[in-house]
């Protein structure tokens, strides 16, 4: 059977500009999708409009345009696509894997044991909800293995229900998870290629048994190395990571390329953006790319 054409894609969530860290998911997966000839898709993860930054959608796409990563057709917002996501949920409730939760995240913890990461739900609600208050609606997990095999970090596998747990896919409020949308999304847009940042790698597992229960395909995942602050924690807006500023496209290029392990030539040095990226294509190995995190180029990693 001839494997489905390549389509990758970046889906920023518009919480905050883009930061360094953000730059290397774009870089990486718009470069592995070039070189195979594929696809680069992109999708405004804006699921969460009280966490959203005003502004910061429109400031995401600028940048990746003043960075020279056009993407492939229209950009997909999920904050239009609710109706889909409900259809998943129901198709998920029909068949008997959802269950109305009432646990405060107080609860959860008290209760818990560690898992891989942080409390693991015990359970609680698993067979009638406890409490008269809706906190949200979660999904059975099994004590069964999921693994796959990431490009980056080999074979790896998981208990679901023992690592991670039943986890929420919608909330009370009706915000529906990002583990649910980017299911329906990743499926919907034919990706066959997903790069991001190791921070989802635990996300994996939990998103290939909802493709699993969906009868959705899964497609092969690649988690980069996170870009670290001065205090060793992933550049985020909590941790005023500094946003990249549009006007560096060239020293941004060089900069990720450098830190995806990828040696560019020193002649390459003050190159213009397009043809830093025309050499990045040409000589892109993701076999390149390090494990391990790093400290963010000088400059970028913020200051907190
Ligand atoms: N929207 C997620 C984020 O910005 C990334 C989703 C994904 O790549 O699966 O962290």
């Amino acid at each position: 059977m001839s494997s489905p054409p390549y389509v990758g894609r970046f889906a920023p969530s518009p919480t905050g500009l883009l930061h360094f860290g953000s730059v290397l998911a774009a870089i990486a997966s718009y470069l592995d999708a070039r070189q195979h000839g594929g696809r680069w898709l992109v999708r405004m993860e804006d699921l969460d409009p009280p966490r959203e930054q005003p502004g910061a959608a429109e400031h995401i796409l600028h940048t990746l345009e003043a960075l020279g990563l056009h993407w492939d057709g229209e950009v997909m917002w999920q904050s239009r696509r609710h109706e889909h996501y409900l259809a998943a949920l129901q198709q998920l409730e029909t068949a008997g894997w959802v269950y109305p939760c009432g646990c405060s995240r107080k609860d959860v913890a008290s209760l818990a044991h560690a898992g891989v990461e942080g409390p693991v739900y015990p359970d609680t609600c698993r067979n009638g909800m406890r409490g008269d208050e809706l906190r949200g609606w979660r999904v059975r997990t099994l004590d069964s293995p999921i693994h796959f095999r990431d490009r980056i970090r080999g074979h790896l596998q998981y208990n679901l229900h023992r690592d991670l747990g039943d986890f929420i896919l919608r909330r009370a409020d009706g915000l529906f998870a990002y583990q649910l949308a980017v299911v329906v999304d990743d499926a919907e847009q034919g990706i066959t290629e997903v790069i991001r940042g190791v921070d989802l790698l635990h996300s994996t597992p939990r998103q290939i048994w909802l493709q699993q229960l969906l009868h959705r395909p899964t497609p092969h995942y690649a988690h980069l190395p996170l870009a670290l602050s001065q205090q060793g924690q992933k550049l985020s807006k909590q941790n005023l990571a500094l946003p990249v500023d549009a006007a560096h496209a060239p020293q941004l290029w060089w900069l990720a390329l450098q830190f995806l392990g990828q040696h560019p030539p020193e002649a390459l040095l003050g190159a213009e953006v397009a043809t830093l990226q025309q050499w990045a294509i040409t000589h892109w190995q993701l076999n390149r790319v390090p494990r391990d995190n790093q400290p963010a180029p000088t400059g970028l990693e913020g200051n907190a």
